[in-house]
């Protein structure tokens, strides 16, 4: 095998990791494996994973009936175009969707991953309103603290300070931006709360195309969950005003927030719907942009008559074929049982960072656990205490968050807990 030098060298010489430096100097650590929760270094240490590998591993690592679904697929093939082609995977894997998400969503759009899967869902609005013969309607109306992926279109709609819109003001589509929800997910939803939102649309529906936002969970924008109440009484608004709405489950999608989606928590129904994250149980880059039959047939109908979108990989057999395999295993299994436990622990577990100093507010949905610090951790330390406590933890800004994959046992959980609360506790100290 190849030596850990030799693969770090190679690394920092030419490769580039996610929101990073060249000359960075926090180190990357090399992964040998990974089976069930645990994460094996190549220097032999075992991590419990607390991340799934950013909302997606949901059935943990290198699972038999997962690797199962891929090992057939690949002798049947790999790849094939999807251009005047179809096969099996991606009907039953659209069928599969279409079974499960909200009525009426009933048309699905395979692409490569949750940003493009917001560009076709952003460019599905836009044509239909064009194919309605009102073309001018086609900005985007979206929440602070939004986080749509890192495409330029995606981006336009993601938090203007986050995503850094400064840096791209000559590129970048102007969108529209209210303040994020400001009830929390316990709350209901008072007339002051809704108040902005009511205003933008109000004022500018003639040119809006249509509403995008992350259901219940803001994930990367800042982990933020607000009310059921809010979505719901948004969900009136945008029918009232005649804009479409966009659900981007990318993260809350496959059970994570305790319901199959999001959406569920306020019973809403998108216009459009985007899937993508867990989608193949964290195994294969593979996204899902969902619509209803009357916006497939009105850009039918309008000019110029096709959906304008089509990647070289759409609905790749082998991440179809995952997909529908991680689909069956999720929902043949006590998914809701698991993510209420893992919620509970997560509760009892981290309800003692409360009382740091340093920590501004706990919080737990489903199974996603948040600790909101006063200040920005220090990465380089920080993360080596994770590995050094036996947890792969990734902490952005002033959040240190979990969100393991659903199988964790009670005690795998507990011992991830008991590390995390451990390091947090620390950084009073390390930080003064
Ligand atoms: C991760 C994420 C995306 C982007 O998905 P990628 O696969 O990273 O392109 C979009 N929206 C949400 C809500 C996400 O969490």
């Amino acid at each position: 095998m190849q030596s850990t030098d030799s693969i770090l060298k190679l690394d920092k010489q030419h490769v580039w990791h996610p929101y990073s430096s060249m000359q960075a100097e926090t180190p990357v650590y090399p992964v040998k494996s990974a089976q069930g929760v645990q994460i094996t270094l190549n220097d032999g240490r075992v991590l419990i994973d607390g991340m799934s590998s950013w909302w997606s591993a949901i059935h943990g690592y290198n699972h038999p009936v997962l690797n199962r679904a891929i090992e057939q697929q690949l002798h049947e093939m790999a790849h094939i175009m999807f251009g005047g082609l179809t096969h099996q995977p991606a009907v039953n894997l659209a069928k599969k969707l279409v079974d499960i998400a909200p009525e009426p969503l009933q048309s699905v759009f395979f692409s490569d991953s949750g940003s493009v899967a917001v560009e076709v869902a952003l460019k599905m609005a836009i044509q239909y309103w064009y194919a309605k013969q009102q073309p001018q309607k086609n900005k985007m109306l979206s929440l602070r603290h939004g986080y749509h992926g890192d495409t330029f279109g995606a981006m336009s709609v993601s938090d203007p300070d986050n995503g850094m819109h400064s840096l791209f003001t000559h590129t970048l589509a102007k969108q529209l931006f209210v303040d994020a929800p400001a009830c929390t997910f316990q709350q209901t939803c008072q007339p002051e709360d809704i108040a902005a939102f009511t205003q933008q649309l109000k004022q500018h529906h003639t040119d809006i195309a249509a509403v995008i936002l992350e259901p219940i969970v803001q994930g990367a924008g800042g982990m933020r969950f607000y009310s059921p109440d809010y979505l719901r009484q948004l969900a009136e608004l945008c029918k009232t005003y005649d804009v479409l709405l966009i659900a981007d489950e990318i993260a809350t999608g496959f059970g994570r927030t305790g319901k199959l989606f999001a959406c569920e928590h306020a019973a809403i129904v998108p216009d459009i719907l985007c899937l993508g994250k867990a989608l193949t149980g964290g195994y294969m880059t593979l996204a899902a942009t969902l619509t209803t039959a009357q916006v497939a047939s009105t850009i039918a109908q309008g000019e110029p008559g096709l959906f304008m979108h089509g990647p070289t990989f759409m609905a790749n057999p082998l991440a179809c074929a995952t997909a529908l395999a991680s689909l069956d295993l999720l929902l043949d299994s006590p998914w809701q049982q698991r993510v209420q436990n893992i919620e509970q622990i997560l509760q009892t577990g981290l309800s003692p960072c409360q009382s740091f100093e340093h920590v501004r507010e706990v919080r737990v949905l489903g199974a996603i656990g948040v600790i909101e610090l006063h200040s920005a951790v220090d990465m380089q330390v920080i993360q080596a205490q994770f590995v050094e406590a036996g947890v792969w933890v990734r902490p952005f800004n002033k959040l240190v968050y979990l969100m393991p994959p659903f199988i964790i046992s009670t005690a795998e959980l507990e011992q991830l807990i008991e590390a995390v609360v451990g390091v947090v506790k620390g950084i009073r100290h390390s930080c003064g």
